[in-house]
């Protein structure tokens, strides 16, 4: 079981997203857990900002400290400082991949994402984190600048849950883990005709012979 707990001004965002399919499935046999935290609701100021200006002059806004602080509190409220992982998103952090992705399912029952939007999340924030005693990882889905944190996060949250024994079926796991990611598929028909075309399905998987099969698609998997 792992509990995510997601900062972010757009809860609203990742509902539909969490509620269906392989996710839902997970969150409804309680393998895993997703708290949103609004952190518009933690604003102290009455327009309930949650943004300013950055120092140093610039375009565009910063996320304030306070708020995002104060939702991190309520989100490390009785956490285990061995167990939790504080993950800040950021394009210009450490890779996240799959054998991350394998690493932070195993290490930690507690995992919180601070989502940014805007040109980001105050520095001050991660220090905070730090001296609190929590750990944490500055982290990127990818080379490239989304408008914001939600799709890293729930990226990240897909990616992990995969990890989780029990959240996928026996078999497609094992499928998984023996051949890595990438693996070719295709299923009927044998011979799909679109626009005076063919497309056959490549010879060796309807031979019947496991062992070809076997070596066929771990040649053809990103090892
Ligand atoms: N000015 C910031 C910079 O150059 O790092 C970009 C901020 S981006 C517009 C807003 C937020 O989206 C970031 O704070 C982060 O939370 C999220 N984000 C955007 N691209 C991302 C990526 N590739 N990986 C992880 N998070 C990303």
């Amino acid at each position: 079981m792992i509990n995510f707990h997601i900062l972010t001004i757009f809860p609203e965002l990742f509902k539909p997203y969490l509620n269906e399919s392989i996710l839902g499935k997970a969150i409804y046999k309680e393998l895993l857990s997703v708290d949103l935290y609004d952190i518009r609701k933690y604003t102290t100021d009455k327009h309930n900002n949650v943004d300013d200006k950055p120092y140093g002059g610039g375009p565009g806004m910063v996320m304030a400290p306070q708020p995002i602080v104060s939702a991190l509190e309520d989100a490390l409220k009785r956490k285990s400082k061995e167990k939790t992982l504080v993950i800040f998103l950021s394009p210009g952090g450490k890779d996240f991949n799959d054998k991350r992705a394998i690493e932070l399912s195993k290490k930690y029952k507690d995992i919180v994402i601070l989502a940014g939007r805007y040109e980001g999340i105050d520095e001050r924030v991660k220090k905070v984190v730090k001296d609190r005693g929590f750990r944490l990882i500055e982290l990127s889905t990818g080379p490239y600048i989304l408008s914001g944190g939600e799709l890293p996060s729930l990226t990240i949250i897909d990616a992990i849950s995969r990890k989780i024994e029990g959240v996928l079926g026996k078999t497609e796991s094992l499928e998984e883990n023996r051949y890595g990611p990438g693996l070719p598929s295709y299923t009927r028909p044998e011979n799909f005709k679109h626009k005076g075309r063919e497309y056959k399905v490549p010879k060796v998987l309807i031979s019947g012979n496991h062992k070809k099969i076997d070596e066929w698609r771990r040649d053809h998997t990103k090892k």
